[in-house]
């Protein structure tokens, strides 16, 4: 079974003015059609492992074949990528997260406030293409004899999942690291040249008005 380019949840000018409708047609109908185009190229060689979910290959490139590793990696995390970019973005959206995610960002970061300027450091400090990531390390709870020994930490922890923010370069997945994303931002350059140019503080200042709090919340609770 191919993987197919996924229908974008909203029309092309739909995050106007912030995101602009040329951008995200070139974005989705290009970029993202020539990633998905190219995985389907690459398993073709190995039908054996095509049938996989891409998660779980991503998760684990090593089990990959080595001629084909390569383009998994580039080609299926520019899909898992932009799948996930786009449906944590919508009309109307931004402003704050409420409810459970709410306290985990006041936990992890202060405030979500504080989240935000970290967040738009860290994509401002891609070197390159890549992305950032806010993602949770979501260990299960320990068995009481570990808890003991744990002490400080895991009383500052509460039980509570942990949010982080990391970046990954190129098209690379946090998949890979064993972390669970739950949202995402494309600082790749044709994720905001036509509008911005080469200003990509604007960019992240713009985008922060559609992120999907709701999908980023139905991620975390998952
Ligand atoms: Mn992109």
């Amino acid at each position: 079974m191919e993987h197919t380019l996924p229908e974008l949840p909203y029309a092309y000018d739909a995050l106007e003015p912030w995101i602009d409708a040329k951008t995200m047609e070139l974005h989705h109908g290009k970029h993202h059609a020539t990633y998905v185009a190219k995985l389907n190229e690459a398993l073709a060689k190995h039908p054996d492992i095509a049938g996989k979910p891409l998660e779980e290959l991503l998760a684990n490139l090593a089990a990959v074949p080595e001629d084909i590793r390569g383009a998994v990696r580039n080609h299926g995390g520019g899909h898992f990528n932009h799948s996930f970019f786009w449906a944590i973005m919508a009309p109307k959206a931004g402003g704050k997260p409420t409810g459970m995610l709410a306290a985990a960002f006041d936990a992890s970061f202060g405030s979500f406030v504080e989240f935000q300027k970290a967040f738009s450091t860290a994509a401002l400090g891609v070197f390159g293409s890549g992305w950032g990531w806010l993602v949770t390390t979501n260990n299960p709870p320990r068995p009481t004899s570990e808890r003991v020994e744990a002490g400080k930490q895991q009383t500052t922890n509460n039980g509570m999942q942990k949010l982080q923010i990391l970046t990954t370069a190129n098209q690379d997945t946090p998949l890979a690291l064993g972390v669970r994303p739950l949202l995402c931002l494309d600082v790749w350059e044709h994720a905001y040249y036509l509008k911005h140019q080469n200003r990509r503080a604007d960019y992240i200042e713009a985008w922060w008005h559609v992120v999907n709090w709701e999908e980023v919340g139905r991620h975390f609770s998952e």
